[in-house]
C-alpha cells in the first residue's frame, strides 16, 4: 500500500515533511497547498508536487506562471492523510475541514493537544495513534525532551525532571521575529513545555522554564533529572547510545556551541543541512548520586520531521512495530540510528 499524503502549508515544516515522505517507498506526496505564489510555491512545483489553492486565489498563481492542479478541498478529498503544517493556531481551524473530507490529519506542535486528543512521539507512544483519524506530532522542544527522557525513564525511572529551555528567537528564514539584542524570559511559569511532554508521558513529573535568545540556529536545553536509582554517567550514555535519534557531540572535539553542531550537520551533507537527531554533549553529562545533569541541542526546523513519517505509518496502519517504522524512516533519511 502506498499512502497518499497531502501537505497543507508548504513552509518550514511542510517542505521538510514533503521531502521526508518522498524519500519513503510506502508513501507519496499527491499535492501541496499554497495560499500565495511565493518562492516556496515555485520550489514545490520544481519538486514535482501538484499545487492546490482555493478558487479565489487561482488567478494570482496563473499570473505568476504557476499551474494550479485544483482546490485545497479537492486535494484533501483525494488524500489518505493530510499533514497540516499551517502556522500554530491555524491548524485547529482546519479540523472541521478534514472531518468533512473524511481524511486523516496530523497536526503540529503549534496546536494544543486537544486539537487531536492524541500527541505523538515515535519512541514513546507510537501505538496510541494506531488507526487514529487525528494525531499531533509534538513541538520541536517537546520532541527533544521526549527523545532523551523516555529512554531514561524506561531504564532507571525518573523521580523528577527540570529543564531550562534556551529558545532560538526565530527560524533562519524568518526575518520578522526577534529578539535581536535581548534575552527574553517566559514569565508564565512553569512554562507549557512540561505539560506538553506530559501529553505523551502523562506520568512524568517535569517542570520547565524558558528564555528566548537572539539566535536562529537551535534551541538548547539545560536539564536536571532525579533518577529513581543511583547510576553512573557511563550507564546514562549507554542508554542514550541505544535510543533512536540521539547523537553525541563533544566539546573536546571542538563542538562547543550550537554553531558547531549545525556546521557538523551541514558537513554531513544532510538535506538542507538539517539535524534530525537531538545532539547531546557527551562530555557535558554528569551524574552525582542519582541526579543527572546534561545539555542537549534541538534543530527546531527538522527534529520533528522523521516523527511525522512514523506518525503516518501508525495512523494509516502501515507498520505495527514502532522500532521497524523508526528504522525504515531513518534508513530513507540517512539517520544512522
Ligand atoms: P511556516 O510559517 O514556516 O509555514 C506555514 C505555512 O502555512 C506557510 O507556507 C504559509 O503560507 C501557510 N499558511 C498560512 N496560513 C495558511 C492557511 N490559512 N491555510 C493554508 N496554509 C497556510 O510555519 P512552520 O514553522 O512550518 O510551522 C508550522 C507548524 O509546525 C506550527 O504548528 C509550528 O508550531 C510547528 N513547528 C514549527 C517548528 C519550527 O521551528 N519552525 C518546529 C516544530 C513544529
Amino acid at each position: 500500500m502506498t499512502v497518499k499524503v497531502a501537505i497543507n502549508g508548504y513552509g518550514t515544516i511542510g517542505k521538510r515533511a514533503a521531502s521526508a515522505v518522498s524519500a519513503q517507498d510506502d508513501m507519496e506526496i499527491i499535492g501541496v497547498t499554497k495560499t500565495r505564489p511565493s518562492y516556496e510555491a515555485f520550489l514545490a512545483r520544481d519538486n514535482g508536487y501538484p499545487l492546490h489553492t482555493d478558487a479565489d486565489r487561482e488567478a494570482a498563481f496563473k499570473e505568476a506562471g504557476l499551474e494550479v492542479a485544483g482546490s485545497a478541498d479537492e486535494l484533501f478529498a483525494a488524500a489518505d492523510i493530510v499533514i497540516d503544517c499551517t502556522p500554530g493556531g491555524v491548524g485547529e481551524q482546519y479540523r472541521p475541514v478534514y472531518e468533512k473530507a473524511g481524511v486523516k490529519a496530523i497536526f503540529q506542535g503549534g496546536e494544543d493537544h486537544g486539537v487531536a486528543g492524541i500527541s505523538f512521539n515515535a519512541t514513546a507512544n507510537y501505538q496510541e495513534s494506531w488507526g487514529a483519524q487525528f494525531s499531533r506530532v509534538v513541538s520541536c522542544n517537546t520532541t527533544g525532551l521526549l527523545r532523551t527522557l523516555y529512554p531514561l525513564d524506561e531504564a532507571f525511572g525518573i523521580e523528577e525532571a527540570f529543564s531550562v529551555l534556551v529558545r532560538r528567537g526565530a527560524d533562519p528564514g524568518d526575518s520578522k521575529k526577534g529578539p535581536i539584542n535581548a534575552i527574553e524570559p517566559a514569565l508564565k511559569l512553569p512554562t507549557h513545555h512540561g505539560p506538553d511532554v506530559q501529553s505523551v508521558m502523562p506520568w512524568l513529573n517535569i517542570e520547565t522554564m524558558a528564555v528566548k535568545v537572539p539566535t536562529t540556529i537551535m534551541h538548547l536545553h539545560a536539564n536536571t533529572v532525579d533518577l529513581k536509582e543511583e547510576v553512573s554517567t557511563e550507564q546514562v550514555l549507554d542508554v542514550w547510545s541505544k535510543a533512536p535519534r540521539i547523537t553525541f557531540v563533544k566539546g573536546a572535539d571542538g563542538i562547543k556551541s550550537s554553531a558547531q553542531v549545525m556546521e557538523l550537520a551541514r558537513d554531513m551533507g544532510r538535506s538542507r543541512g538539517d539535524l534530525f537527531e537531538i545532539a547531546v554533549w557527551a562530555d557535558g553529562v554528569k551524574v552525582v548520586g542519582s541526579k543527572l545533569f546534561y545539555y542537549q541541542a534541538v534543530h527546531q526546523e527538522s527534529d520533528v520531521v522523521p516523527e511525522i513519517v512514523d506518525c503516518i505509518r501508525s495512523m494509516c496502519k502501515v507498520e505495527k512495530d514502532a522500532a521497524r517504522s523508526i528504522a525504515k524512516t531513518n534508513a530513507a533519511m540517512g539517520i544512522p540510528r
